[in-house]
């Protein structure tokens, strides 16, 4: 058997840029991708809606970490090995440009996800990785010499798939998966594998987030240990009509905090049809993923509309309005940049009537309107996975992982790359970038 057979499970971000480092570093190696659906890059389709948002403009790899929730010490020193501005680099050399958007995220500069993905494909393709779909690997053992032996679902067929199949674009059917097809037809290929079960020199797990343990199969049968998964990026569920009537609403800066969670987080939020999304509540969702699924989705959560604005400021505004626009309705006039509507409500629930105006303000009420703006408390009892983006927290644990090569410590010739790590970032191209560096770094590596 050829000695540089080069299995790699998973045919998505980390995947395909581990399988693109591989081939580049080592001309030569036999290098394979098993997908188990019947499309690759699937998540990088929908990913940014529909746009991908490939990478963030952070060019300083200690900065980039403090993104992640989980993995900010490990991913420090390979983002030193490979970071965004090589992700910008490395699309570049292939012809996608990458532009940046005012907040630092980064996408091609199409606005489309396809165009990202026929650059891997292509490049795939060039390079001569034999990609297979609709090949799901159940089982790995390690073999005494050290190779792995791999178990596919269903019967190897020789036949290539369909030319939309190849492009990453056709559906995985929901009934009677088809066989397992591999591209191009393999000579060689064939022969090394029988009964459905395939070996290679070096192994990559790129399975992606193990949303079930069951997921995480793979990694446990040969020895490591998963750090439980729970979901992360995901929107707040709150019941108070009068939020609920203000959907739509939007605030560009606003402080968030979860006092039991000892959470706190500033900036963008959005007011939806069942409670509270924007980038805010989703940075609340990912720092707190473990502790916000402890309490079973069910906290207080703590909103100051005005965090640049201290009580003392507020109250001497009210003051001031109380000489300066005495006959004016408080509910008709808004302290900018709060929104008439949410002003409104925000009014009515510190218990001041809507006909009250400024010159008959008491200091009790003017103290329950400075506290109502700056502490409005909702229950949270629930949440809903943010459509955009959303991420597994937990997978391998990390200590069990060599971070300079992705390689196991427990197991010798396998590596790790992508979300089957224990590793999340917040929304933003943090979570593809730790794909396209624990992937890149792992292919390396593996040559
Ligand atoms: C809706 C959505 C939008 C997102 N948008 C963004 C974004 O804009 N920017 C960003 O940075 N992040 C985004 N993310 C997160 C990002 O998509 C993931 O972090 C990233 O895809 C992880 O890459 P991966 O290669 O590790 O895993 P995946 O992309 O999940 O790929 C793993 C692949 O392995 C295959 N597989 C699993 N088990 C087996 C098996 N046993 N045998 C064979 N194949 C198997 C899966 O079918 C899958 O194709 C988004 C996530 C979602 C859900």
């Amino acid at each position: 058997m050829n000695s540089r057979r080069i299995g790699i499970v998973g045919g998505g971000a980390a995947g395909f840029f581990a399988a693109l480092a591989c081939a580049e570093t080592q001309n030569g190696a036999e290098i394979f991708i098993l997908e188990k659906t019947a499309q690759f890059l699937s998540k990088v389709k929908i990913s940014g809606g529909g746009r991908c948002n490939v990478t963030h403009a952070c060019f300083d790899e200690r900065e980039f970490a403090t993104r992640f929730p989980r993995g900010e010490r490990a991913l420090i020193a390979p983002f030193r090995q490979f970071q965004a501005r090589d992700t910008v680099a490395w699309f570049a050399a292939r012809g996608v440009k990458l532009k940046t958007e005012s907040d630092g995220r980064m996408f091609p500069a199409t606005d489309s996800s396809q165009t990202i993905i026929d650059c891997l494909l292509g490049a795939a393709r060039t390079a001569g990785v034999k990609l297979m779909l609709n090949c799901g690997v159940e089982n790995v053992i390690k073999k005494p010499h050290g190779r792995f032996e791999l178990t596919l679902a269903g019967n190897i067929s020789s036949s290539p798939p369909p030319k939309e199949e190849r492009a990453g674009m056709r559906r995985p059917l929901k009934s009677n998966p088809p066989a397992p097809t591999l591209s191009p037809p393999g000579r060689g290929w064939g022969e090394e594998s029988v009964n459905g079960k395939i070996v290679c020199d070096r192994l990559l797990l790129a399975t992606g987030g193990c949303r079930t343990p069951a997921r995480g199969q793979l990694a446990i049968s040969l020895g490591h240990t998963l750090e439980p998964p729970v979901p992360s990026l995901f929107t707040f569920h709150i019941g108070t009509p009068w939020l609920r009537e203000l959907a739509g609403i939007s605030m560009e800066s606003v402080e968030a905090s979860v006092p039991g969670a000892g959470l706190c987080e500033r900036g963008a939020l959005l007011v939806t049809h069942w409670g509270l999304s924007g980038p805010v509540i989703l940075r609340l969702s990912a720092w707190g993923a473990r502790k916000l699924h402890g309490m079973n989705y069910s906290f207080p959560l703590c909103v100051n509309w005005l965090p640049d604005l201290n009580a003392e400021q507020l109250a001497s505004e009210f003051q001031s309005r109380r000489h300066s626009q005495p006959a004016r309705q408080i509910v008709n006039s808004p302290v900018p940049p709060l929104p008439a509507r949410l002003w409104e409500q925000l009014v009515l629930a510190s218990g001041i009537s809507r006909e009250m105006r400024w010159s008959v303000l008491s200091r009790a009420a003017r103290h329950r309107l400075v506290q109502q703006l700056r502490r409005t408390e909702f229950p949270v009892n629930g949440k809903s996975l943010n459509q955009d983006e959303f991420v597994t927290c937990g997978g391998v644990r990390l200590s069990e992982v060599n971070f300079k090569n992705m390689e196991s410590r427990i197991c010798p010739g396998l590596f790790f790359a992508g979300e089957l790590l224990d590793i999340d970032g917040i929304t933003g191209g943090f979570n593809f970038q730790a794909a396209w560096t624990t992937g890149w770094i792992a292919g390396r590596a593996m040559a």
